[in-house]
């Protein structure tokens, strides 16, 4: 955890940022998210959200008591989440297979709990995307991706300084994939099969090789095949979002024994063979391919400072609209 050491300034607004993830939720309460949290909490997402979300909403109120009121809130979550501020079910988890979860309102028990703070709300990807943007790895750039390869496979970013959205909002872990020869794995993806997800996210390695990615041995050739399916995919985004950097985030880059160097070195060699020497740019000239697919500077706390920078965000917009 990135602690906030100073003591907290009365003047300055109190942050919450709730990340909501598949397997853990993190929350966080933030004067000044560049320095860190005050304090930070994670409680295991289950299948019980009203249960979990009471919870949630009690810690809250327990931070606002030991430092001051909530000025703004963010939530970054897994999806696919309804991000459409018009429709009736704004702020719901929508269609997950992940089970309670599906048609889950997360908003609106911090909404009755926090009434009148703006609650800012988007993927957990975009959060984690922002965090890095404003915190970490993407410091100085309006242009770039995060991608996290873990339980699944997601992406978000931000194109001119803004969070990509659209019909919904961008799903770059199931995007499809060529199959490498040899490799009969009909895929994990209970979707599309063998997309980007279905062959590479850490479910998917071990339903390959029937053993969790982090017990592979750093021969198994498990890795080369990941790290080669991994260059393909980031390829592919490149080609079509043109970001001026990649932070890849997520369990499976640490790659168990293999190694979370080695891993980086694999997939920017995969990524480098994927683009073919075509595209072409002074920063790709001086830096190469490691200042272009680096590793998040905020480590697993990407998510949860996210989730403080939609907060700052949606009090920034909160007084602009006023
Ligand atoms: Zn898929």
């Amino acid at each position: 955890m990135r602690v906030e050491r100073a003591s907290r300034d009365a003047a300055t607004p109190l942050y919450g940022g709730l990340e909501a993830g598949g397997t853990k939720l993190v929350c966080a309460v933030s004067s000044n998210p560049a320095r860190g949290a005050l304090a930070q909490v994670r409680f295991s997402t289950g299948d019980d959200p009203s249960a979990l979300l009471a919870q949630v909403c009690e810690w809250f109120t327990e931070q606002e008591r030991a430092w001051a009121p909530l000025a703004a809130l963010g939530v970054a979550s897994f999806g696919p989440l309804d991000l459409d501020p018009r429709s009736p079910t704004y702020g719901f988890i929508t269609t997950t297979p992940k089970r309670g979860w599906a048609q889950c309102d997360l908003l609106g028990p911090l909404r009755r709990a926090f009434p009148r703070r703006p609650i800012g709300f988007d993927t957990d990807v975009n959060g984690a995307a922002l965090g890095e943007g404003r915190f970490g790895a993407a410091r100085g750039l309006e242009d770039f991706l995060y991608i996290t390869v873990g339980t699944g496979i997601g992406g978000g970013g931000l194109a001119r300084g803004a969070l990509l959205h659209g019909l919904v909002h961008p799903e770059m872990g199931h995007i499809a994939m060529p199959r490498l020869d040899g490799d009969t794995f009909e895929g994990a993806c209970p979707f599309h099969g063998r997309c980007w997800e279905g062959l590479c996210s850490g479910p998917a390695i071990a339903r390959r090789v029937g053993a969790s990615a982090e017990t592979l041995a750093a021969d198994h050739p498990e890795w080369e095949r990941v790290t080669r399916y991994m260059g393909v995919a980031l390829g592919t985004l490149t080609c079509v979002v043109s970001p001026r950097r990649i932070v890849l985030g997520g369990s499976v880059r640490r790659a168990g024994q293999l190694g979370e160097a080695e891993f980086f070195r694999r997939t920017r060699a995969a990524l480098a063979g994927a683009l073919g020497g075509y595209i072409d740019s002074p920063a790709l000239r001086e830096r190469g391919l490691d200042g272009f697919l680096v590793p998040p500077e905020l480590g697993d706390d990407a998510g949860v400072f996210g989730a403080l920078a939609l907060a700052q965000d949606a009090l920034a917009e909160a007084a602009r609209s006023r």
